[in-house]
């Protein structure tokens, strides 16, 4: 996916100001910027939620926004997974799992057992959200998301409602799914030790614009200036 030079203005202020990136099949892009800075707004824009003022962004060479297209969210194959991952609670887990799939029903249920599987979540089907932990409910938001087989997923600090304990495991476990289908990945974090960790290419971002982009060892050991340095000074 390349997103091209998106502006957003609110209030006569540039929260999002000319921001251009790739994420490739199989990659993980890391929006990384302090809270403020306009990471949840770009991902938007890029979801179709909301529109750009200025910018474009395509999907192997489609347009899915610019000045005169815009496709809607639930034509763009993008998946989304948000901090509060906000399953159905009054649906079961496999119902939860098949809600966006389209199709005979009988297909969607067992895409939708394939999903559980692919999480280690195989025989929780007829489970209900709040009777799982809060890690087993993340995995059943990462079966959803892929289910549809998405091209691209967004991830809006997804793990951050997550205690220590599970995070790691659950973020290994999410990449290694995700790269296995080959799902292009944007991420987006406030946290640099989270990017460090994830990212193939991290964007830092700061008051609306990409200040500096690269491999992550790159971006931690040669950082843009002393504001970038500061930011990652607090990893371990
Ligand atoms: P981040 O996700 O990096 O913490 P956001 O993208 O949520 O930052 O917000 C960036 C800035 O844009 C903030 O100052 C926020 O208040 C402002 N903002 C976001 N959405 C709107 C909106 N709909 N109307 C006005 N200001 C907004
Ligand atoms: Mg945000």
């Amino acid at each position: 996916m390349v997103v091209e030079g998106l502006t957003r203005r609110f209030g006569g202020r540039n929260v999002v100001h000319d921001v251009s990136l790739n994420v490739a099949p199989g990659q993980v892009t890391c929006l990384l910027g302090p809270s403020g800075c306009g990471k949840s707004t770009t991902l938007r824009l890029v979801a179709g939620v909301d529109r750009q003022d200025r910018g474009r962004i395509l999907l192997d060479g489609t347009v899915l926004s610019d000045d005169s297209i815009h496709l809607p969210p639930e034509a763009r194959h993008i998946g989304l997974m948000f901090q509060d991952f906000a399953l159905f609670p009054h649906l079961s887990v496999i119902d939860n799992v098949a809600f966006g799939l389209s199709g005979a029903k009988a297909a969607k249920r067992k895409r939708a057992e394939e999903m559980l599987e692919k999480v280690h979540l195989a025989g929780f089907g007829s489970a209900y959200p709040h009777e799982l932990s809060g890690g087993e409910q993340q995995r059943v938001a990462l079966a959803r998301a892929i289910a549809p087989r998405p091209r691209v997923m967004l991830m809006d600090e997804p793990f951050s409602g997550l205690d220590n304990r599970l995070r790691d495991g659950i973020r290994d476990e999410t990449l290694d799914i995700l790269k296995a289908e080959n799902t292009a990945v944007l991420l987006v974090t406030h946290e640099p030790d989270e990017a460090m960790r994830m990212a193939d290419e991290i964007a830092l971002m700061r008051e609306g614009e990409i200040v500096q982009r690269g491999a992550p060892y790159n971006v931690y050991n040669a950082p843009v200036d002393r504001r970038a340095a500061a930011f990652f000074s607090d990893i371990n």
